[in-house]
């Protein structure tokens, strides 16, 4: 039987960002690499639980946004056996980090928390880097093609176990807010038609746990997707419905409070804190501005 192990990597804060080490008869998998900064607790898990760095085979990431995938270059050019997996979309930046993510994620950040936060960032071998489509299966992994969050974003669900690695498709799942799944709506991507078809495709399939990446794993899983159904819903029309930033964010914060107390969670402003909720807004932003050129 398969094994599931969370590594907290402690990037950002403790309970925040996880990487998961996946056991098949002693044949590793790694989901999700973290920024640059997790790759040496991730090898240091290895070591303390003697797993050789030659049985790792597989590194699958769920979409190139650089807290997923910042730590790929290093951490691949420690694992001499381990081939990366992800969305086709995303393997030309997970190879070339340079050209266009590293730049796009200077532009979010900005340059002091970039260098903070992802420092010494390097490419990878495009020969150790392969592509995944809807239903292929790598090793019992089967990929899902998961737009919503960002268009290049994609899900890993290890069949055997009924285990669904969602990234940051179907929301957080932070203790502080009652693992109410509040979703990530970051620039510059976020399509919620795109996201809600989504959603309503993993309802189809035998899931046991929703592990997103931040961070504890979800058993409540009709639960989580009627939740991001009707956040869905409330984020669009929030979009449509609001013209300044202001409203805008005022809107969003009695929204997420409504989820919230959904889940029996009453502290809105540490929830707000923990999902850096400026960059939820931010996105939402982006798409208003949007809609506003058109109308002109
Ligand atoms: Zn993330």
């Amino acid at each position: 039987m398969s094994t599931v192990t969370r590594i907290d990597t402690n990037f950002l804060r403790g309970e925040f960002c996880g990487v998961f080490v996946v056991n098949q008869n002693n044949s590793f998998s790694i989901v999700e690499v973290g920024s640059t900064l997790s790759v040496p607790p991730i090898l240091s898990y290895l070591e303390k639980n003697k797993i050789s760095k030659e049985s790792v085979r597989n590194i699958f990431i769920t979409h190139v946004h650089l807290d997923h995938s910042g730590g790929a270059g290093l951490l691949l050019k420690e694992l001499p056996n381990a081939t990366i997996y992800t969305q086709a979309a995303g393997v030309t930046h997970i190879v070339d980090p340079h050209a266009k993510l590293v730049p796009g994620a200077v532009e979010v950040y900005g340059k002091e928390v970039f260098d903070a936060d992802y420092p010494g960032i390097i490419g990878c071998d495009a020969n150790r880097v392969k592509a995944m489509n809807e239903n292929d299966v790598v090793d019992g992994f089967k990929f899902f093609e998961a737009p919503g969050h960002a268009f290049h974003h994609g899900m890993f669900f290890l069949e055997e176990l009924g285990y669904l690695f969602s990234g940051d498709a179907l929301g957080f799942g932070f203790k502080e807010m009652n693992l109410c799944p509040l979703l990530c709506t970051s620039p510059t991507q976020f399509d919620s038609k795109a996201w809600l078809q989504t959603v309503q495709k993993m309802e189809t399939l035998p899931i046991k746990v929703i592990q997103p990446t931040h961070f504890e794993p979800l058993t409540d899983v009709k639960g989580v997707l009627e939740s991001c159904k009707r956040q869905l819903v409330v984020y669009e029309n929030l979009i449509q419905t609001n013209d300044t930033q202001e409203d805008l964010k005022k809107h969003y914060i009695e929204a997420i409070t409504e989820e919230l107390n959904r889940y029996g969670s009453k502290s809105v402003e540490k929830a707000y804190e923990m999902i850096i909720g400026d960059i939820n807004v931010a996105g939402l932003w982006y798409r208003v501005q949007k809609r506003l050129q058109k109308k002109k």
